[in-house]
């Protein structure tokens, strides 16, 4: 989908991450089109059809990132791994920002991250490249089912050797789902090693 330097882009902004681990933090977000995954519940169905969205060369998306100055950079999507982000993460070294992916995981790693964010999804499991390397595990919880699916994830990146002693592990209510909310707190107070993950950005009103 990426053509050499160039990468299909539906936005890109300064904010701060809103939700999982680095919460509060400056942050620019390069968020990629394209994603084949078609959650029900997406909150950027705009991000599903890359070809609507323009071709960006990657030096524009770094002077983004230069000129912010953030604590860190996210790269997410729509699915940003179906796109080459090789060139991109070779682009931003010289910045010495740190590079966040956010990715459900469903397409080949590409690009070197200080941060992987993986977001698995119960209809498209991910690859389990991922699940060995990746940093952090966030699961949205909308029902029962969500929450034997997180904790087979995280068994599985336990017994694959993902980063010592294993990523960091979120529970993020479904949007707009009550029982979700209910279920990810019960989940957090009887499994310390989890944490809630909020969307503190939809509160606040910013992107
Ligand atoms: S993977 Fe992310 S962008 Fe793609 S459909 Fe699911 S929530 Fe939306």
């Amino acid at each position: 989908m990426s053509k050499g330097g160039l990468l299909r882009v539906m936005e890109q902004f300064h904010s701060i991450q809103g939700e999982g681990v680095h919460t509060g933090r400056s942050a620019v977000f390069l968020r990629l089109a394209g994603c084949s995954v078609g959650c029900p519940w997406c909150d950027t169905k705009a991000s599903w059809s890359a070809h609507g969205h323009p071709l960006v060369p990657v030096e524009h998306l770094v002077e983004t990132v230069r000129q912010a100055q953030p604590a860190l950079v996210v790269i997410t999507g729509g699915e940003p791994l179906q796109q080459d982000l090789t060139s991109l993460c070779e682009a931003l070294v010289p910045l010495a920002i740190p590079r966040h992916l956010e990715t459900s995981g469903v397409a080949p790693l590409s690009g070197a991250f200080e941060w992987i964010t993986l977001s698995p999804k119960r209809h498209r499991p991910p690859q389990p490249a991922l699940l060995a390397c990746c940093h952090e595990l966030k699961v949205v919880i909308h029902e029962p089912a969500d929450l034997d699916f997180a904790m087979a994830m995280a068994a599985t990146c336990q017994a694959m050797g993902s980063s010592s002693p294993g990523p960091q592990l979120c529970v993020q209510p479904g949007a707009d789902s009550p029982t979700g909310i209910h279920l990810a707190l019960h989940h957090v107070k009887h499994h310390p090693q989890w944490r809630l993950s909020l969307q503190t950005h939809k509160w606040l009103g910013v992107q």
